[in-house]
């Protein structure tokens, strides 16, 4: 238990919420299983000032203080694991500023992700990042993880948009990293650092964001095959063969069935062994036409059986939606162990075989789905009762191949709280420390996001 009463005196209750049932909505996040952390306070600022207000009080009474954005963490990023105060960046939600001469959109962290693209059509522009839970994530979320999304095959992630970022550091300073410019070379990359650092090493409070042009033509390929193998093995050699698609995603045959019986969403073919979802985008219609007529080919000479193309924008959401509806599929199922291992593309046809090769030594099911494009797929493990080890055994496995492919145990959701135990199967030893050397820097009281990618030693 915390001593909040210096915070209790400084803050309104409508900005520093104490009550029960507030509290109880931001004990947990997206992360399947029995994983509940009520925190003591929740803390919603209006502004970068409230910000700075809190962490400065924070740091000197040494109170743990999370950064939650919308809360779809799959990894415990977002939870409050050695209480203190959650600080929801949800009521930050402005738009600020399009810079049409820079092409630069300038936002607030709590803006949710889905958000920043209906604001960009007025002006024929768009922000290609497109995380799967993007109708429920935040903007500041993103940027902590370096999310990824299926367009990111083409358009990079969200690292790559990221321009500037106004951040709040643990000790309550404010400084802004980066800029409006397209380049910068000036010494170490402080932005990068926090770009994907989860929460740890300062609070994002504004966003300079690049955007594009819109493309005017698109369209969405649905490509079954017999043959699991087939379809992982096609997408690398389309992909290989100089073929770039804006998104090239993967559904194996018991994601498709789990999402066609626990959803009201279906796909217009569902007897194949595994889908490929291809989306092409382009300057003009009949570079759509070409890349489907070329893609095509491909895809049926290496095993396809047929492929379907949509070109309707109804038909396509159709499709993306069906495929962003997995994950709540197998929420029906069971109590899912969400993996989001990536391994270096050409490897992912012997590691997809390899991981449902586990199932029947295992006794369980193992659902895999996502960026086939990334070599990032997710594998869902659906938990057994008798386990009480989160099937740690059977994760160890999945890791251990992974790393002999030369992969890594996340491509994007991040490691977070649930994720740290495997960390050492991607990182050095030298690298913790040096991670950690850093965090000590930025945060020597370690109360920013305590517990999370790592422990600091006798400090959580
Ligand atoms: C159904 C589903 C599908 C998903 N699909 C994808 C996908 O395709 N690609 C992908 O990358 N991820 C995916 N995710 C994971 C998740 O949505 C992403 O990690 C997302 O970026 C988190 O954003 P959020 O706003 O919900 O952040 P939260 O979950 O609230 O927080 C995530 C981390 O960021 C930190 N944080 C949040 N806001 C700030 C801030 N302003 N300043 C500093 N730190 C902050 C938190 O402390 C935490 O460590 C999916 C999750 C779900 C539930």
């Amino acid at each position: 238990m915390q001593d909040l009463s210096v915070l209790k005196q400084e803050f309104a209750p409508d900005l520093l919420r104490t009550d029960g049932e507030e509290l109880e909505k931001y004990a947990k996040d997206e992360t399947p299983g029995d994983y509940y952390f009520l925190p003591e306070a929740v803390f919603l600022p209006n502004n970068t000032n409230e910000v700075k207000q809190l962490l400065s009080i924070a740091s000197k009474e040494k109170i743990p203080v999370v950064p939650r954005g919308g809360g779809t963490s799959r990894c415990g990023g977002s939870l409050a694991v050695y209480g203190g105060v959650i600080l929801s960046l949800e009521k930050m939600q402005e738009i600020i500023d399009i810079d049409e001469e820079n092409l630069i959109l300038e936002i607030q962290p709590g803006v949710i992700t889905e958000n920043i693209n209906e604001f960009l059509k007025e002006y024929k522009f768009f922000y290609p990042p497109d995380p799967a839970s993007i109708d429920s994530c935040s903007i500041g979320g993103n940027v902590s993880t370096n999310a990824g999304g299926p367009r990111c095959l083409k358009y990079g992630l969200t690292r790559n948009y990221v321009y500037g970022i106004e951040v709040v550091f643990p000790d309550g300073k404010k400084e802004f990293l980066g800029g409006k410019m397209q380049k910068n070379a000036t010494g170490y990359s402080l932005m990068n650092l926090l770009i994907g650092s989860e929460g740890t090493l300062g609070v994002i409070t504004r966003i300079f964001l690049k955007v594009l042009p819109l493309f005017p033509y698109s369209a969405t390929l649905l490509v079954p095959f017999k043959e699991l193998k087939d379809a992982a093995q096609s997408a690398f050699i389309a992909l290989s063969k100089g073929f770039l698609p804006s998104a090239l995603e993967f559904m194996d045959e018991d994601s498709v069935r789990a999402t066609m019986e626990n959803t009201d969403k279906s796909i217009p073919i569902e007897d194949a062994g595994a889908f490929l979802i291809v989306e092409i985008n382009e300057y003009k219609k009949e570079d759509i036409e070409d890349m489907f007529e070329k893609l095509g080919k491909v895809f049926l000479e290496y095993g396809a059986s047929d492929v379907f193309i949509a070109e309707e924008p109804y038909q396509q959401d159709k499709i993306w939606d069906f495929r962003r509806s997995i994950s709540e599929a197998l929420d029906h199922i069971g109590t899912v162990i969400p993996e989001d291992v990536v391994v270096p593309r050409a490897n992912l046809p012997e590691f997809v075989g390899y991981v449902k090769g586990l199932e029947k030594k295992y006794g369980t099911r193992i659902y895999t789905f996502g960026h086939i494009g990334d070599g990032n797929i997710h594998i869902n493990i659906i938990e057994r009762d008798e386990w009480n080890d989160r099937g740690e055994p059977l994760i160890r496995e999945i890791l251990k191949k992974a790393t002999t492919l030369g992969g890594k145990i996340s491509g994007e959701h991040g490691i977070g709280w649930t994720k740290k135990k495997f960390l050492q199967y991607s990182r050095t030893e030298r690298e913790i420390n040096i991670m950690k050397g850093i965090k000590r820097e930025f945060d020597p009281f370690n109360i920013l996001n305590p517990g999370k990618i790592f422990d600091m030693e006798g400090n959580k």
